[in-house]
């Protein structure tokens, strides 16, 4: 398949393979760790879509390494709750206690940054995404045909061009995962990143909350 020809039927067809092969783990286990843990696996498998488009597309992605645009101009990473829990349960076993503190504070700092402050995602370190291994699907999607549509024109972020089939194919494979979850009945309204870390790093009912189904 050229990236150009993905129909609207293997598009569904990719979905329901997604959400088959998450179903079937769930149905194994439902474990809140498990549950948080499938998340790296869709990101294994979104990894696997851009880099398959980004060597088929004939387009050329505009991303360089240290150009971080998204990081500062997007106000808002949604996330899904299962890869808050994951990223939270990573970051406990990486940093000592006192470096947790220390990023619950940057937490409740930028989630009450102004409408005309500086919304740089609080894992930006000296350019680097200083949790890019374990980054949400939100990042992992994200590319620009031009840098320059990246830069914002006012306080918002600007419309970037991008490749319609990695747009639909990650799309379709985030469906299939958030459909899997649905018959677990997991929460699956995405959320801000910053948000959600700090209601999983805070809030002793998060895991209750969404083992219901509801908002993290
Ligand atoms: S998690 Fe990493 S890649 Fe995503 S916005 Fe933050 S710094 Fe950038």
């Amino acid at each position: 398949m050229t990236t150009t020809q993905a129909s609207q039927k293997s598009l569904s067809q990719l979905t329901e393979t997604t959400t088959k092969k998450f179903k079937s783990k769930f149905k194994k286990n439902k474990n809140n760790k498990f549950i948080a843990n499938t998340s790296a696996e869709l990101h294994k498998d979104l990894d696997i879509t851009v880099s398959y488009i980004q060597k088929n597309s004939g387009l050329t992605f505009d991303c360089k390494a240290g150009c971080v645009h998204c990081c500062v101009h997007s106000r808002v990473v949604h996330v899904l709750p299962s890869e808050a829990f994951y990223m939270v349960n990573q970051l406990k076993a990486r940093l000592t206690e006192l470096e947790i503190d220390g990023l619950i504070k940057a937490l409740k700092i930028r989630s009450e940054t102004p409408e005309d402050g500086d919304f740089t995602c609080v894992f930006l370190k000296k350019g680097i995404c200083s949790v890019y291994d374990i980054r949400p699907f939100t990042c992992r999607r994200h590319h620009s045909l031009d840098v320059e549509d990246c830069l914002p024109k006012g306080i918002y972020p600007p419309e970037v061009s991008k490749s319609a089939d990695l747009e639909d194919l990650a799309s379709a494979q985030i469906a299939g995962y958030m459909s899997a979850l649905e018959t677990i009945h997991f929460s699956t309204i995405p959320i801000d990143l910053t948000q959600a870390l700090l209601k999983v790093f805070t809030d002793p009912k998060a895991e209750q909350r969404c083992k219901k189904g509801l908002p993290l």
